[in-house]
């Protein structure tokens, strides 16, 4: 059956999508960038100080009545970049750093220490912290202010400043650095996901256009999957089953070419007796019995023929169940070899039948029947011009192994390997005995369905031995092949 090409779908490019989902993820880190770096950095910033001259503040109150406390000051105003005045209860400085030089409100021009003071007094927990802006220089001071002591009986008070750096530059040298590496980043990402996807899309699109072509029929074509291991696990499916289609393929054009093959010499001659019967030996009753006859051998052979294509696509197509009976061998070799009495009698063949001692085996009577049967038709069709052919039964403790020998000319070593297939046939084989070629395909199925052994012997102008062994033990379901 023809069935139309697939139509290419509205489906998404793999192409695009990569480079979309990257940029979604420059994206991302982008605005998080943004949101940290430059919206909140002001504030860290400032809570961050805030943070720094409380500590400090605290540090500094813990060391107020050590005798060093002036070195513990110094060396927390240059750690911290303060300016640091220290008042007694009286306003008398006890201890001043300036590291601003003078533009801080503590020790400049300006100087707000007595401000500040009055603002800590006036405040419900003796702590002011704040920032003021000093116009002149354009500089933002922390100020921090607290006192020490109780409100009843202050000691004194401490006063720290500050500069706070002006983070706007350093927001704008941020930001236009975030704008360059995320542009960089979109660029890279689109190089990247080009290169990705089409390293992605290339053995894709490979594989579909040797799909394509396996579709037309050209069963040569290999697929490559490319370097990742899921497409070229692909690509090894894909191969595998073109094979296997090319082999389904090649049997089916093998089968016509046989069964055509195979039909056409019985119905050639069924016409021509047919038309000799009504041409000539209408009249004359024993010539038209005797081209009578050959049409109803022919019809047999013709029917037998069709049984055979049935049975062996029955058995390949695995839909066959095996029915087990248990019998004797012996007595059914007999039976069967009886059988053949009237046609070796006819045609001058003998059949030799060598017995064991009865032995029941379970198996499929009816299989097992037919595949003695195509063993004996082909030693009958095969043999020598002796005409002798020998059965042989031989128990073993695996089983009952049965033999069928003729004396013909044998088969050569590497033609051994091909007899057992399908719809091989050698040329020169003789009609005398009902032969479809494929009897040894059947035997080859359903002595596997069997899962018992088989195989031939045979030696060169001396002729050959086709065995099999039916195993002891019950027979196992039947396998798919
Ligand atoms: P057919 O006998 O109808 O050709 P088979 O499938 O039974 O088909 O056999 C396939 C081929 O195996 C035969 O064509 C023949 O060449 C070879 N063969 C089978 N049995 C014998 C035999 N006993 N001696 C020699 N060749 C044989």
């Amino acid at each position: 059956m023809h069935t139309e090409r697939p139509v290419r779908t509205g489906g998404k490019s793999l192409r695009l999508h990569i480079w979309l989902y990257f940029t979604i993820f420059v994206v991302i880190v982008f605005a998080l960038l943004w949101i940290f770096q430059i919206v909140f950095l002001e504030k860290f910033y400032d809570r961050m100080k805030t943070a720094d001259i409380r500590r400090v503040a605290a540090e500094m109150l813990d060391h107020y009545d050590d005798a060093e406390f002036r070195d513990r000051y110094d060396e927390l105003a240059f750690d911290n970049d303060l300016c640091i005045e220290v008042v007694d209860r009286y306003y008398r400085s006890v201890y001043s750093r300036d590291l601003l030089g003078g533009t801080c409100l503590l020790h400049g021009y300006k100087n707000s220490v007595y401000d500040l003071i009055d603002e800590i007094r006036s405040s419900y927990n003796g702590i002011i912290c704040g920032e003021v802006k000093n116009a002149r220089t354009q500089t933002t001071i922390l100020v921090y202010g607290q006192r020490i002591g109780t409100p009843e009986n202050p000691q004194g008070y401490l006063l720290l400043n500050t500069p706070l750096v002006p983070v706007g530059s350093t927001v704008s040298i941020i930001k236009r650095q975030l704008i360059i590496i995320s542009c960089a980043l979109i660029f890279i990402g689109l190089l990247l996901s080009l290169y990705l996807s089409g390293r992605l899309a290339k053995p894709i699109a490979d594989i579909t256009h040797s799909a394509e072509r396996l579709a037309k029929g050209d069963y040569t074509v290999t697929f490559d999957g490319g370097a990742y291991q899921e497409l070229q696990q692909l690509a090894a499916t894909l191969t595998y089953a073109g094979e296997e289609i090319s082999r389904v393929d090649m049997l089916q054009r093998d089968l016509i070419a046989n069964v055509s093959h195979d039909l056409r010499t019985p119905l050639t001659m069924l016409k021509a007796y047919a038309e000799m019967i009504r041409d000539l030996s209408g009249d004359n009753p024993p010539k038209r019995n005797e081209h009578l006859a050959v049409i109803i051998e022919e019809t047999d052979r013709l029917a037998l023929m069709v049984n055979d294509i049935l049975d062996l696509s029955k058995l390949e197509s695995g839909g066959l169940q095996l029915n087990p009976t248990t019998f004797d061998v012996r007595g059914k070799l007999s039976e069967i070899i009886d059988r053949y009495h009237g046609i070796s009698k006819r045609m001058g063949y003998e059949i030799h039948f060598t017995p064991d001692e009865p032995r029941d085996v379970t198996c499929d009577a009816g299989k097992i029947e037919q595949v003695i049967c195509n063993l004996i038709n082909n030693a009958v069709n095969y043999t020598g011009a002796d005409k002798q052919v020998f059965v042989t039964q031989t128990n073993t403790p695996e089983g009952v192994r049965i033999a069928v020998r003729d004396t013909g000319d044998g088969i050569e070593e590497e033609k051994i390997k091909l007899i057992f297939d399908k719809y091989y046939r050698s040329e020169n084989h003789k009609r005398e005995v009902v032969g479809t070629g494929l009897g040894l395909s059947i035997v080859k199925a359903i002595l596997k369905l069997h899962n018992y052994s088989f195989g031939v012997d045979s030696v060169l102008g001396e002729g050959s031995t086709f065995w099999f062994v039916i195993h002891q033990e019950p027979t196992s379901s039947p396998k798919k092949h």
